[in-house]
């Protein structure tokens, strides 16, 4: 059952990447989609409705008839214990028509202010006394503080139990975050690098060329802090840093991510300066044209305090990460849209091949999550002809050229692995309240004070220069994005 079903995200993702699952034989036949929203729809209208977001997405197909015949639709008041009943009158049926044994799905697609009102009226009103699994799918954002998190969670309890709730985290689908695990423990190279000793530090970008568009009344409330930084890049430096699981169960990947955010340095007040750097776009060029600043967007306070982007420095007090810095960045209208952890490795012991004019490059490994998928270690090779100069040759593993089409999305990943009880990729609840702590000290700290340089980067540009300071008082300095592009050859 699809709460929201009538609304973008159903619409963009869900009912493609359920085909998806459909077409590959993923889903047996017997299945049944009931999309649940307030329109005054009818199945037949849901049906056509969905047709057209297929179709939309992946052009002609000719099981798509197939498809849509087990799409149902029920009109919804979230607050009105009657559409409960009907919607469990219709979902009895379908589980007598196709042999469901009961076992449903409740993917929760609408704002988070409602998911308390759906789960205690799933639960009061009987949808889940069947002899099947009763799982619960929800979306970001999974509060906006602690106490706000807390609150929700403690709402979803009362219907569902912590195995039972897949709190969905898209990146954790995406294909080359879940790369990162087998690059780190499927390969002898790398895992006896992978600490303090040799590895100086981390940077995790996710950079995007969009502003706020028509989401500014959202954005204003959150922030770039709280959209991305608690969730998506937290997660990734967890995968990042976390020691090797004793088996890949969801229990003990969990616990190891765990113990990452335990370990996070945590920091208060005037300290989160030293640590942290907002950013605010104002107006630009991108290829497109001219571009408005953020103050002057749709919804937005044209005094606005919002960050529309964020550095940080993250230490992670442990014996394997004592002294590595992992910076993250993340934010809207930056000059490219690109998802990119690079590990820089330390210098060798001695530089035998000293050329004033080159210094030797430090080894870098690149994941790239974003658009481009794939691998690039750097390594220094001799510059073929010149005596004892050197030069940085890529080795680059490229994921897109193979799969193409064919890689799953993100969210066609997630919803199987639900469909199989596989709650691996979805953040737990500690996780998710060990991330708020950490950043709710960060963000009541710029909500009390006002960035008094906002607007402070043009939109087009890679964010404010407080965000290449953050770097450099460490001797550091972020790889440019467009450098470390996966060589086509
Ligand atoms: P949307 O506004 O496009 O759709 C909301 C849906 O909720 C619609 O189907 C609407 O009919 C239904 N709805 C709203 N009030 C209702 C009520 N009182 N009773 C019954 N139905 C009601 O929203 P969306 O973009 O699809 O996002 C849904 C959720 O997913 C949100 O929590 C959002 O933060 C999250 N999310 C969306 C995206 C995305 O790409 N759209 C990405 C990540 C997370």
């Amino acid at each position: 059952m699809i709460f929201g079903a009538t609304g973008d995200l159903a619409k963009r993702k869900l009912f493609p990447s359920l085909f998806h699952l459909f077409r590959k034989g993923r889903i047996s036949k017997k299945f049944a989609v009931v999309g649940v929203a307030r329109r005054d729809w009818t199945h037949e209208t849901f049906q056509s409705h969905v047709r057209d977001s297929v179709l939309t997405s992946i052009g002609q197909s000719e099981d798509i008839e197939e498809f849509i015949s087990h799409f149902y639709y029920q009109p919804h008041d979230v607050s009105n214990s009657e559409s409960y009943i009907k919607l469990k009158e219709l979902a009895d049926q379908l589980d007598t028509k196709y042999e469901l044994q009961g076992n449903r799905i409740f993917y929760l697609a609408m704002a988070p202010e409602f998911f308390g009102t759906i789960t205690d009226h799933l639960k009061s009103e009987g949808l889940k006394d069947t002899n099947g699994f009763h799982r619960l799918v929800i979306e970001k954002p999974f509060g906006h503080n602690l106490p706000s998190a807390e609150k929700l969670n403690t709402q979803i309890r009362e219907a569902f139990i912590e195995d039972d709730i897949y709190r969905i985290d898209h990146y954790l689908g995406k294909d080359m975050v879940q790369n990162i695990e087998v690059i780190r423990f499927a390969n002898a190279l790398f895992e006896p690098l992978w600490n303090n000793r040799y590895i100086s530090n981390i940077q995790v970008t996710s950079s995007e060329t969009l502003g706020v568009e028509e989401r500014g009344r959202y954005y204003e409330k959150s922030g770039a802090l709280r959209d991305m930084v608690q969730n998506h890049m937290l997660q990734m430096v967890a995968l990042l840093a976390m020691e090797p699981p004793i088996r890949l169960t969801t229990d003990e990947v969990r616990s190891e991510k765990v113990k990452v955010f335990r370990a996070l340095r945590p920091i208060e007040g005037e300290e989160i300066e030293d640590y942290f750097v907002r950013g605010q776009y104002d107006k630009g060029s991108i290829t497109e044209g001219d571009l408005t600043g953020y103050r002057d967007e749709v919804n937005v306070d044209p005094e606005s305090n919002t960050e529309t982007y964020v550095a940080g420095k993250l230490m992670i007090d442990n014996f394997r990460w004592a002294g590595v810095p992992f910076y993250i960045r993340t934010g809207k209208r930056m000059s490219s849209k690109a998802t990119k952890i690079v590990v820089q490795f330390k210098d060798i012991p001695m530089n035998l091949y000293y050329n004033p004019e080159e210094p030797l490059a430090p080894n870098l490994l690149v994941i790239h999550i974003q658009p481009e998928e794939g691998i690039t270690l750097h390594l220094n090779a001799k510059h073929s002809g010149d005596k004892l100069k050197t030069k940085t040759v890529k080795l680059s593993y490229s994921n897109t050229g193979i799969h193409g089409m064919n890689t799953p999305e993100a969210y066609e990943k997630l919803l199987h692995d639900c469909m199989l009880g596989d709650a691996t990729n979805f953040t737990h609840w500690d996780e998710v309240k060990l991330s708020w702590s950490f950043v709710d000290k960060i963000s009541e700290y710029w909500e009390r004070t006002e960035e008094k340089s906002f607007p402070n980067y043009a939109s087009g540009s890679m964010g404010p220069k407080a965000a290449d300071d953050l770097l450099e008082k460490d001797n550091f300095f972020w790889w440019p994005i467009h450098n470390l592009e996966v060589d086509k050859c």
